[in-house]
């Protein structure tokens, strides 16, 4: 490829010009979009199951080495307490996440909550023009009437 900066020819992409020294990043390569939710949800899922994990392990491995003997430390009570107070918190944590994954589900039908095509403008739509608006009533009463003649004329042609 040909540098944009300085025309030198026979630059290699991902890499910095040899002439003019700016980067040169690949075109042909994909531009990547961003991460859908639902990703994010199954990071936390992941992260907070192996926070449960060891949290809870490493209280019972810390009470059964260290606890319950005369000349136990009391911040070993302590650091056990914290440890299992962090695995209860992420429990919550994986719960609502597992949640907030159903429901995401259940709302958009499926796991790609990132339509391909899709794309925000800033504009607003045109304010309602309301001037030869008519109240939903009126036109109600309007149907009403009109059937209702509809019925009389019918009666009065037999
Ligand atoms: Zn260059």
């Amino acid at each position: 490829m040909f540098c944009p900066g300085c025309g030198n020819a026979d630059q290699i992409p991902e890499s910095f010009c040899r002439q003019c020294g700016i980067f040169l990043p690949d075109l042909t390569k994909p531009i990547k979009g961003p991460v859908p939710p639902e990703q994010h949800l199954t990071a936390n899922l992941v992260l907070g199951s192996m926070t449960i994990a060891v949290s809870f392990s490493l209280a019972v491995l810390l009470s059964v080495f260290l606890g319950f003997r005369p000349d136990t430390n009391p911040l070993i009570y302590v650091t056990a307490g914290l440890l299992i107070a962090i695995g209860c918190w992420h429990v919550q944590t994986v719960w609502r996440t597992i949640l907030l994954k159903k429901h995401l589900k259940t709302r958009f039908g499926h796991e790609e909550l990132v339509l391909p095509g899709s794309f925000q403008t800033g504009k607003l739509l045109n304010v309602a023009e309301l001037s030869n608006a008519v109240p939903a009533s009126v036109t109600e009463d309007t149907t009403s009437e009109l059937s209702r003649s509809a019925i009389r004329s019918s009666q009065s042609q037999h």
